[in-house]
């Protein structure tokens, strides 16, 4: 097993040792990562990758852990966290963001230079790396629209950067995650606006979102994808689930498409909820609702 002498080598890196995951999940539920990794930059991360392929050490990469749910029991090997690799660039109507940047930062500063195309990322808690994994979206956008490449590193630790006509978007998925690559850096392109249409735009869908969505206590966002021709939360509602509690863990009484962690709630409240849910969509109208959000990790 690795310990702290075995990273010592590797600069512009943090590391710590049996961390509980709660403290970076935004679900606040999350066991113990035997290693927990903070790289700053891009051959810190690419040696600690290397360092663990040579040890045969499993490795999780996280960007943001807003659309997850982490097991009680924790994570076994080497969990990267990637928010500290958060540097973003302008160039022309270009935005290059580090894996670890956050989609609301870029956005901000999309606003700042009067591009337009990223208002739709203003309020998802995500990085850049969760959301090219999984093609987040909102209000009519996605990044599938915006990016123009991203670097990636593979399986054998080769970086290389795919352009936008290498790269296969579906809704909430990509070809990264099938292709089990890590996104290092993205590269958006955006067209020029006008930076106070920009920013009341943005301004409407925060307003939008905060009327809709139970954003003061902890979740994962919409646990469930949007099923065709119908809505997760109102599928949830007509089946009556809407409010329905398991230990700390409630469908929320606002969008009955989160679940809320009210009260001290477990990864394994969370999971009881989404089959509770699942079963009672189910049985009112036919439909399975198919989790958005990944749980991952090992049950207690
Ligand atoms: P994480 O949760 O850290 O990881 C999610 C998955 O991505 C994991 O499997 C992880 O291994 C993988 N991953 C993360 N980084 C990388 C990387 N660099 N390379 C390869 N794989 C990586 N989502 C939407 O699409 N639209 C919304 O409107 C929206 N609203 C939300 C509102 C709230 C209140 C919350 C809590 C969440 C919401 N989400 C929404 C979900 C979430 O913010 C997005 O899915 C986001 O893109 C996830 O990014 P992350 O960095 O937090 O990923």
């Amino acid at each position: 097993m690795l310990d702290k002498k075995s990273f010592e080598k590797i600069v512009d890196l943090e590391v710590l040792f049996d961390e509980q995951l709660s403290h970076y999940t935004f679900t606040k539920v999350g066991g113990a990562a035997d290693i927990l990794a903070f790289p700053h930059t891009t051959s810190a991360l690419t040696e600690v990758l290397d360092l663990a392929r040579k040890e045969s050490i499993p490795v999780t990469v996280l960007g943001n852990a807003s659309n997850l749910i982490v097991r009680d029991g924790g994570i076994r090997g080497l969990v990267v966290l990637l928010e500290k690799m958060n540097a973003i660039r302008i160039a022309g109507y270009t935005i290059e963001a580090q894996a670890g940047a956050p989609l609301i930062e870029v956005s901000n500063i999309a606003q700042a230079h009067a591009l337009t195309g990223f208002e739709f990322a203003c309020g998802i808690p995500g990085s850049v790396g969760g959301a090219v994994f999984m093609n987040a979206g909102a209000y009519g956008g996605e990044i599938s629209q915006v990016i123009a490449s991203c670097k990636v590193i593979d399986q054998a630790g080769n970086l290389s950067v795919l352009t936008r006509d290498q790269l296969v978007f579906g809704y909430r998925k990509s070809s990264i995650r099938d292709n089990h690559l890590i996104v290092v850096s993205a590269k958006f392109e955006l067209t020029s606006g006008d930076p106070r249409q920009i920013k009341n735009e943005m301004q409407k869908l925060n307003d939008l979102r905060a009327s809709k969505q139970p954003l003061e206590y902890p979740s994962c966002g919409s646990v469930f994808k949007r099923p065709a021709g119908h809505f997760a939360g109102q599928l949830i509602q007509e089946a009556g689930a809407q409010g329905h509690r398991i230990g700390g863990v409630e469908v929320s009484q606002k969008h009955a498409g989160f679940m809320v962690n009210v009260n001290h709630g477990s990864a394994k409240d969370y999971e009881a909820l989404i089959a509770y849910v699942i079963e009672a969509v189910e049985a009112s109208s036919g439909i399975t609702l198919e989790p958005e959000v990944r749980v991952i990790g090992e049950s207690e």
